[in-house]
């Protein structure tokens, strides 16, 4: 089969590179890709947003399957775009992927299929929303309700913080649409854990737990980035936590999504608070999340391809989705001055140089005449696997610090708080 995978990040690297290792696989195609792409798939230079040049490759070409990557094209309704011209993909349509796009809408599912999550109201003007945050007290989360790149979330330590953040999203607009209406939160308190699954309108096949670390600097400071690291599985949370987020949200919510006529069929990724009472959603996605991807995918024993076909035709129920031992630490590089300004072009060598048991996935790279170079702020995830987490940890730092380009940037932390907890 050929297949088409949309997007050009570390998460569309490492869904080629696992793709690639199906023997039904015959060709895989990138639109737009990247420099590890280049050297695995054919890259093609068509946006991810451009539905119609895109689905006329897929007819040239004879494209069997296309997969969807990041979140924009699925709300932009890339799916149902394909699907009205009878091309097979893999993602939700635009309907279902609303509950990434709209956290008020996520909330009323949650709330009309009873799974847990923090209390919540939503508003379209300031003046409710700030008389609500006054009557409820901080901490107190408030969000835009639309997409805005992760950085629409504030969790305020005061009432006045809250205020701002009100101001700052209804009044002054800087997420713009996104900001129309936001949702104030009840504060959660616990550990984040990410839950992705399969779901192909009913079935649920959950993937190996995983932990992202969001901030540019050790010990969880500095701004947020889009992940600057992440781990799988997660040692201290066990098969009956998993089992419990499964029958008490993953199912309860792609059961009540099939029942009002929206199935969700694609990756759907649950963000989760383990509180006290029990694991509460923080946020869903409707695609694979990134770096989660990079660490999730060298765990899988499954054909990707199998999953993925079972999963457009409705047939997960009938198949057997498993697991490898053994852990995989993913460890970002990024650009000098990123999540801000960074500069581009920087020539990254020691590329060759990764142990066995490391893979390295692009995400901004390009392939130019001098080799690969940097093109974005987030670069390279360098992938370490190994029989456990400490083993997986040290395969990524070692091929880490064999590769450079200048000015890289990264954390030496990520897995390790996980270690301490595997240790105890
Ligand atoms: P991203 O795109 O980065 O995943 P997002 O914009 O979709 O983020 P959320 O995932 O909803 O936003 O929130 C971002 C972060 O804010 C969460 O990972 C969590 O740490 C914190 N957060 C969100 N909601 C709550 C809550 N109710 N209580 C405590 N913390 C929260």
């Amino acid at each position: 089969m050929k297949v088409l995978v949309i997007g050009g990040g570390g998460r569309e690297h490492a869904i080629a590179w696992k793709l690639l290792q199906s023997p039904k696989v015959e060709k895989v195609y990138c639109a737009p890709g990247n420099g590890g792409t280049a050297e695995i798939a054919q890259n093609v230079p068509i946006g991810v947003n451009d539905f119609a040049a895109l689905a006329q490759f897929v007819k040239d070409e004879g494209i069997d399957l296309t997969v969807v990557g990041p979140e924009d094209p699925l709300l932009g309704g890339i799916v149902d775009f394909f699907q009205e011209r009878n091309l097979p993909i893999f993602g939700p349509n635009s309907k279902a992927a609303m509950i990434e796009g709209s956290k008020s809408f996520a909330k009323s599912l949650m709330k009309r299929y009873n799974i847990p999550t923090s209390a919540y109201e939503s508003f379209i003007d300031y003046e409710s929303a700030s008389a609500y945050v006054r009557e409820k007290g901080a901490p107190i989360v408030v969000k835009a309700d639309g997409l805005a790149a992760g950085k629409g979330v504030v969790v305020a330590e005061t009432v006045e913080e809250a205020e701002e953040a009100l101001r700052q999203i209804m009044q002054e607009s800087v997420f713009g649409e996104a900001g129309a209406r936001v949702v104030i939160e009840e504060c959660m308190f616990g550990e984040e854990l990410s839950l992705l699954s399969f779901v192909d309108g009913e079935t649920v096949k959950p993937m190996v737990t995983s932990q992202d670390h969001k901030r540019i600097f050790n010990d969880d400071r500095g701004p947020n980035t889009g992940g600057m690291g992440t781990y799988a599985p997660v040692p201290h949370m066990s098969a009956e936590l998993v089992d419990t987020i499964v029958k008490t949200i993953v199912q309860p919510m792609a059961s009540g999504m099939a029942k009002d006529g929206i199935p969700f069929k694609g990756v759907l990724y649950t963000g989760l608070m383990i509180t006290e009472q029990g694991p509460k959603v923080v946020e869903f996605n409707a695609r694979f999340g990134d770096p989660e991807t990079q660490v999730i995918l060298p765990l899988l024993e499954t054909d990707l391809l199998d999953i993925f076909v079972a999963t457009v035709n409705g047939e997960l129920d009938g198949l057997d989705v498993t697991w490898k031992e053994g852990s995989a630490v993913c460890v970002v590089m990024a650009a000098p001055g990123y999540p801000g300004d960074y500069p581009k072009g920087k020539r990254i060598d020691g590329l060759e140089n990764t142990t066995e048991g490391v893979t390295v996935f692009h995400a901004g790279t390009k392939q130019t005449d001098e080799g690969i170079v940097t093109s974005g702020g987030r670069v390279l995830g360098v992938v370490g696997t190994g029989a456990d987490l400490e083993q997986a940890r040290e395969a990524a730092y070692a091929s880490v610090k064999a590769i450079s380009f200048e000015g890289a940037q990264y954390r030496t932390d990520i897995a390790a708080k996980a270690m301490k907890h595997q240790q105890k």
